[in-house]
């Protein structure tokens, strides 16, 4: 299966450059994620100003996937609404089970990127792992 290159480049160059990956000494929301199936483990920090999320960061290890997908989601949900983010939240999962509508997959910008994930069911979990810590994270 061979994924888009374009595609490829923005998870790479997420990957190899991750603009969020780093330590957030005062975040006031903290929780580990893990993904047992592929050893992917990470903890995700957010800083609050009201119902804004402020910053964000994270740190732990994983393979590309979800080290990628994590920071991409960092950069999408920053300066949102608690609200909005979740509902991207939402937008990405369908995204992932391959009922997005194009329309939503726009919405969802970069992580777009990670769309061909839905014909790759080992890789669903690692795409994941951060909008699912996310969600936890808000209940
Ligand atoms: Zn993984």
């Amino acid at each position: 299966m061979q994924i888009n290159n374009f595609y490829n480049e923005i998870l790479t160059e997420h990957n190899v450059r991750p603009e969020y990956k780093r330590e957030m000494e005062d975040a006031d929301l903290v929780l580990e994620g893990v993904n047992p199936s592929c050893g992917d483990d990470i903890w995700l920090k957010l800083k609050l100003d009201g119902d804004i999320i402020a910053d964000g960061a994270f740190t732990g290890d994983g393979c590309a996937i979800s080290q990628a997908s994590a920071d991409i989601m960092l950069g999408l949900i920053i300066g949102k609404k608690k609200d909005e983010a979740l509902e991207l939240g939402k937008k990405f999962l369908k995204m992932i089970q391959g009922t997005a509508t194009e329309e939503e997959i726009d919405e969802l910008e970069e992580a777009g990127a990670l769309k061909d994930i839905s014909h790759m069911p080992a890789r669903v979990k690692c795409a994941v792992l951060g909008w699912r810590t996310l969600d936890e994270m808000f209940k």
